[in-house]
């Protein structure tokens, strides 16, 4: 019989009832270091007070109104948006899919309303991830995704993850953009490299490309800047938000440059729920932390100490791991064991960390993370180490 909760997930065997800080309580007493943060969501860690306060004084006062009025909360988060990027305009919506959805069709708009509507298609690569609607399998492309949900949506092509001649050899008349993730989260933390980033700049400027850059995972603080590609000293034309900018509610946003924001006018593009004040005021509060220089010269600071006790339990254990990459706190542990024992022995250990692809463990902690956190993650993780090796 087929469960209540549609079986679409494996899960493990863990019930936590109660978060603070980077600690997550089991249902039965034991506490867990969480290295997962619900997947780069828990930007501020658990039940951070700011963030909690932000919450309940505005579910104290209003939960929800259409966004056929105007919304103050989303308001000032676009303000602080616009402030803190390049984008001059904001659109506000549940989820990371939701905004891989609206970035693909801005893009389109944009050529469209110039006078330009061949041009459709748009440049993925393998291994990335943009979400699971239709549009986002068919970005990404992979059989794993998109097996049996045909007719997959067209006007995307896929290349080889780092296969700069590619796209060059792929632009047409019919290309509209290139989307990319500075660093690949479900794919095994795989970064771009800052020289690619700019070459792609590079390429989209000389061909009247968008540059759609997707930082769903790697935004929001997560590598020490407040966006990923700010390394890398370039600027995209559209980006896709989420995970990290709610803290934990559910909150997702496109930002755009007014250019390529053009074609979305009264009318093309809406969501009930995008952008209400729930949400736009736990994001606020997310954005008035991770927006600061010391707290971002916080993460990477975190960052460097973790990394150097990485490199020391990768040297403790050859036959476990192999090597650590990755940029501020979105960190990959590339697994000579199968990563999914790693997984499971973190579980036993009471450390959590992420799968992904690639045989790579992910390390996507709370960007408070303390350093007596991170000495308790490294004590965890060498332990379920030792576990793999002796199993
Ligand atoms: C998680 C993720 C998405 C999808 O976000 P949802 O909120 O799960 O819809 C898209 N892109 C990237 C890079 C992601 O990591």
């Amino acid at each position: 019989m087929i469960p209540s909760v549609l079986p679409t997930y494996n899960r493990a065997a863990l019930q936590f009832v109660k978060g603070e800080g980077a600690w997550l309580t089991e249902a039965d007493g034991r506490r867990f270091l969480d290295l997962g943060s619900g997947i780069a969501v828990n930007a501020l860690g658990h039940a951070h007070p700011a963030l909690v306060e932000a919450l309940s004084n505005q579910a104290n006062a209003l939960w929800h109104v259409s966004n056929l009025y105007q919304i103050p909360q989303q308001q000032a988060l676009a303000d602080k948006l616009v402030e803190h990027t390049f984008a001059d305009t904001v659109f506000f919506t549940n989820s990371g899919t939701e905004a891989c959805e609206l970035a693909v069709k801005m893009a389109r708009k944009h050529f469209y309303d110039k006078g330009q509507p061949e041009k459709i298609e748009i440049i993925t690569f393998d291994g990335s991830f943009h979400g699971r609607s239709s549009a986002g399998i068919a970005a990404a492309g992979s059989e794993k995704m998109t097996k049996g949900f045909g007719p997959i949506l067209g006007g995307f092509v896929h290349l080889t993850f780092g296969d700069l001649d590619g796209v060059s050899n792929a632009i047409s008349d019919a290309t509209a953009a290139i989307l990319i993730e500075p660093i690949q989260g479900e794919g095994g933390i795989r970064p771009v490299p800052d020289a690619e980033l700019k070459a792609l700049r590079q390429i989209c400027d000389a061909h009247g490309l968008l540059l759609i850059l997707d930082e769903v995972q790697c935004g929001v603080g997560r590598t020490g800047k407040l966006f990923a590609h700010e390394w890398a000293g370039i600027t995209p034309d559209i980006m896709m938000v989420a995970k990290g900018i709610g803290g934990g509610f559910p909150l997702g946003a496109v930002l755009a440059t007014e250019d390529a924001a053009s074609g979305m006018t009264a009318g093309t593009h809406g969501s009930t729920y995008g952008g209400n004040p729930l949400g736009c005021a736990v994001g606020c509060a997310v954005m008035d932390h991770v927006s600061d220089p010391e707290f971002l010269a916080e993460v990477n600071r975190k960052s460097g100490l973790l990394r150097q006790k990485l490199e020391g339990l990768i040297a403790d254990h050859p036959d476990v791991f192999e090597e650590v990459r990755g940029s501020g706190l979105m960190l990959g542990l590339k697994c000579k064991a199968l990563n999914m024992d790693v997984v499971n022995a973190g579980y036993e250990n009471m450390v959590i960390t992420v799968p992904a692809a690639d045989n790579v463990i992910r390390l996507l902690p709370p960007l408070t993370l303390t350093d007596e956190d991170i000495g308790a993650a490294v004590t965890r993780l060498d332990q379920a180490a030792t576990q793999v090796e002796n199993a």
